[in-house]
């Protein structure tokens, strides 16, 4: 079957090497045998779906098909920027608390630096997440520290206490006491120590995060 070019109606082909793909010997328009031509159909048809989905919210089904279309074309950016945009819930979740979508975000973050794809709406995102972030250390050092003041003043009046002898006065302040450390133990402070020792450098990739920033429980206003 003779294969006629679609731009210029050349019959004759050759093999680019540097391209990777057949051209016309004329006009050099590519050539697709029917396989590529239904790979790509393929793409084109998985892609609009998972689109499709991320416009419907259903984030699970999109990073489903998204998935196996990176595998394939591992360079694509817009594969990448769409599962960004899958896993975080359209830029939405701030948190990332489930594993498995943070993990396909974290990967495809580190190919958009490398493949120099990182895009103004993903580099917003970015920073918004990193401000969440600051915001609740903060928050969570400042609750810390209300339940330590507490603890120490409780140990402060039990001292009074025992040199007065006022032993109810002993009790009460010792249960006060063990009920604002238990309160400060709740607050996870191994994390706090933790992440005041290693800060997230400002530039990082933001789905790469050390699994002790997420013990840190989540406040109302942060969720
Ligand atoms: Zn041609």
């Amino acid at each position: 079957m003779e294969t006629i070019c679609p731009r210029c109606g050349g019959s004759h082909f050759h093999y680019n090497r540097s391209r990777m793909r057949m051209e016309c010997d004329t006009c050099g328009a590519p050539w697709l045998n029917p396989q590529q031509e239904q790979r790509l159909m393929e793409y084109d048809q998985t892609y609009a779906q998972a689109l499709q989905h991320i416009q419907a919210g259903n984030w699970q089904q999109a990073l489903q098909r998204l998935a196996p279309l990176v595998g394939q074309y591992p360079t694509d950016k817009k594969l990448h920027e769409a599962i960004i945009q899958a896993a975080t819930q359209d830029f939405s979740d701030m948190t990332m608390r489930e594993t498995a979508p943070r993990r396909q975000a974290e990967a495809s973050w580190n190919a958009l630096v490398r493949l120099h794809g990182i895009t103004p709406v993903l580099r917003r995102y970015a920073a918004q997440k990193q401000e969440r972030e600051r915001e609740r250390l903060q928050e969570h050092k400042a609750r810390m520290r209300k339940w330590l003041f507490r603890a120490a003043l409780c140990a402060i009046v039990l001292f009074l206490g025992l040199s007065f002898y006022s032993y109810s006065l002993v009790f009460l302040c010792f249960i006060g006491l063990l009920g604002c450390l238990y309160k400060v133990c709740l607050l996870d402070p191994l994390s706090l120590i933790y992440q005041a020792r290693h800060p997230a450098p400002a530039s990082s990739n933001p789905f790469t995060q050390s699994d002790w920033s997420y013990r840190i429980p989540i406040s109302k206003n942060h969720r």
